[in-house]
């Protein structure tokens, strides 16, 4: 009797071969972009400690309240949760090894992150996100340089139609005079309030604009706006940023309404939004964090940083046609007949310390069903070794591409002593032609 088959966890994919290529070129593109910004890679755990987030996100946030794959450890009953998302990890990484001693730190991470959300196209509850942490940096300029990273971002990977909302919701006192006349505002409509906004209402009343119910959104249009109450130093600061992205040409769209979903962002807050991705629209969202290094037991030290998603990001990706990513091999190594294999295992082991790509057929078959499966490959170059070659101490070398797989295309005799020069220089041939 058959066992029975297991699936996955609901909204937590396989990333099948014909899509693992594509993350990996933008894996590869993305660590040249971090790189050409002087930013280091940083890689934390994925169960962090439950307080670390409850703590550092806020405890009346989407996210705390309800999104969080938390447990008991069994063994030692210790609280952890699966990470929501990636700053409060690398916060709790620079504390704890002290990583701003000798000054600033540009630190970048990619990872999956766990959300327990009702899945949907470009919403999983296992998705992944490259973040950039800016820390200990205070200016403005270094907002504008992570927003530019983002644009830079977009064009290294060929897609477009993004546009950036930008928004500054100010210091602690500017949003302590807002809350109360916020607090007012909605008191004044509490009808029209859902249950949850009803409940942030006293304890995280700037929650309630970030809300997505329809029914809510007139009266958070006209509900007082945060930007109206920035007074000297972050006022000015949201200037100059708006300065520098203007010199940058980076068009930017104020909205009074973005707050962003943690309680961590102070000033400046942004998101890139597209209207290619049906409701879920967000590919990216960021801001400035000056409190929480503090809040989570470090120096107070000011910072700046973002977060994309990236299954939203390739799915741009690939309505843009991709990035040039495919695994086809360099060469397909065909043999049959007695002897064969043992000189294919070799040969193609020599190609590859040569830094050739082979895909060497295994499992036997007609030389016929091999040349169909080298066709299929997408390689350029079959090398084939049946009895006859192997008796010469040769192989034939097949172009593929040129013409119908295992008919039409070139070929030559080589020596198999000489496969990796003459593979090499065939090689180097076909994209002379290409
Ligand atoms: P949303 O409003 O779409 O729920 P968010 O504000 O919760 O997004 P952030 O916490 O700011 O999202 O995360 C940064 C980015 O990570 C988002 O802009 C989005 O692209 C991506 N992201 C967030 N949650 C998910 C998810 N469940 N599945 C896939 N991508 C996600
Ligand atoms: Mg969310």
């Amino acid at each position: 009797m058959a066992a029975q088959k297991l699936a996955g966890v609901k909204g937590m994919n396989d990333l099948l071969p014909q899509t693992s290529a594509r993350w990996q070129r933008f894996e590869e593109i993305v660590a040249s972009w971090a790189r050409s910004y002087g930013y280091s890679q940083i890689r934390t755990p994925i169960v962090e400690p439950t307080p670390l987030f409850a703590r550092g996100l806020g405890t009346v946030t989407d996210i705390v309240e309800k999104e969080m794959y938390s447990f008991r450890d069994a063994l030692n009953g210790e609280e952890l949760t699966l990470r929501p998302e990636g700053t409060a990890g690398v916060v709790r990484a620079v504390i704890e090894h002290n990583l701003l001693y000798d000054g600033p730190r540009r630190l970048w991470y990619l990872g999956p992150m766990f959300r327990h959300e009702r899945p949907q196209r470009g919403r999983y509850r296992q998705f992944h996100q490259v973040g950039v942490e800016a820390l200990g940096y205070g200016g403005p300029e270094v907002d504008a340089e992570v927003i530019a990273m983002g644009q830079r971002l977009w064009d290294d990977l060929g897609i477009e139609g993004l546009q950036l909302q930008i928004n500054s919701i100010g210091d602690a006192p500017e949003r302590a005079r807002h809350r109360q006349d916020l607090i007012d505002h909605f008191e004044k409509h509490a009808e029209l309030l859902d249950e949850e906004a009803k409940r942030r209402l006293h304890a995280n009343p700037l929650r309630i604009l970030d809300s997505k119910n329809p029914a809510m959104q007139e009266i958070i249009e006209q509900a007082p706006r945060l930007i109206d109450y920035l007074e000297g130093p972050s006022r000015e600061h949201f200037e100059q940023l708006r300065g520098y992205l203007a010199r940058l040409g980076i068009e930017a769209t104020l909205n009074p309404r973005l707050v962003r979903g943690m309680d961590y962002y102070n000033r400046t807050v942004f998101e890139w939004v597209t209207d290619r991705l049906g409701a879920q629209a967000t590919v990216c969202g960021g801001g400035r964090y000056d409190a929480l290094i503090e809040m989570l037991g470090g120096k107070p030290a000011p910072a700046c940083g973002f977060a994309i998603g990236v299954e939203r990001l390739l799915d741009l990706v690939e309505q843009a046609g991709g990035l040039g990513e495919g695994d086809a091999p360099d060469v397909y190594l065909i043999s049959s007949g007695d002897g064969t294999m043992a000189a294919a295992l070799h040969t193609a082991e020599a190609l590859r310390a040569r830094g050739i790509e082979v895909l060497m057929h295994a499992g036997g078959g007609s030389f016929k069903s091999q040349f169909k499966r080298a066709g299929a490959s997408g390689a350029h170059l079959a090398l084939v070794i049946g009895e006859d070659e192997l008796k010469a101490g040769e192989a034939t070398l097949k172009w593929l591409r040129e013409g119908e797989a295992g008919q039409g295309g070139r070929q030559v005799r080589i020596r198999l002593d000489d496969a990796p020069e003459a593979v090499g220089r065939a090689l180097l041939g076909q994209t002379d032609e290409d």
